[in-house]
């Protein structure tokens, strides 16, 4: 692997990445940057590790299980992603569950966390009939709604287990998105200070005690979507 680094990055990259690739996922993460600076109202005064991989296989081995992977993060500052021709695994998502976890601590509820990462994405990516279909967290979550839902939100909000389940089962076609939607719904609906109140501690109680009763959070998040978005 080969290495540079500038004032923000540790960049480590496989030995054929391009210079220009290497500059694009420099000025993304940048933005990324300048993203979360203005969102958490700070400046980010730690240094990234950019460990950038040809193919998913390699994501895997540097995860350790060597199921092949598109990117991971691990704490305190490292992110692990493929970058080739194909696959551009960069954006918010990864750097926004470091940054999460220092600044916010770690949420119990994987519902939770992933929404948070979602939100700062706004765009989730299917696969439908062998092509790629982009869309927006809220348009992903009014089709959940409004086709035969496949979970119940209410039962994945919390338990991480049964949202793991549920990814396993589509794919994240739903979930992600889904988490993302919610998670723009309460920053979008009542603000960004009550949901860091409420991403300090996700728990059931705390969601009750900041939004009120639990059923009808959910029910306004369903008619949000459907009606307003
Ligand atoms: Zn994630």
């Amino acid at each position: 692997m080969r290495h540079i680094n500038n004032n923000f990055f540790d960049i480590y990259y496989y030995d054929e990445l391009s210079d220009s690739d290497l500059k694009s996922i420099i000025i993304e993460h940048e933005k990324s940057y300048k993203f979360f600076e203005v969102f958490f109202n700070r400046k980010i005064d730690f240094k990234l590790k950019l460990f950038v991989y040809d193919k998913p296989e390699d994501v895997g081995a540097a995860y350790g299980d060597n199921d092949p992977c598109n990117g991971f993060a691990r704490e305190p500052n490292e992110l692990h992603f493929v970058y080739n021709e194909k696959i551009k695994c960069i954006g918010n998502h990864e750097l926004a569950h470091i940054l999460s976890y220092l600044y916010m601590g770690r949420p119990d509820s994987s519902f939770i966390r992933e929404g948070f990462a979602e939100f700062t994405e706004e765009y989730w990516v299917n696969m439908i009939n062998g092509e790629p279909v982009r869309k927006t967290h809220y348009e992903w979550a009014k089709l959940y709604f409004v086709s035969n839902k496949k979970f119940d939100i209410k039962d994945v909000l919390f338990d991480s287990e049964r949202f793991h389940q549920e990814v396993d089962t589509d794919g994240c076609f739903y979930t992600y998105p889904l988490s993302g939607a919610f998670t723009r719904f309460l920053v979008e609906r009542y603000g960004q200070a009550k949901y860091l109140d409420f991403y300090r501690n996700a728990s059931k109680e705390n969601l009750t005690l900041l939004y009120g009763n639990y059923d009808l959070i959910l029910a306004e998040f369903e008619n949000y979507v459907v009606k307003e978005k």
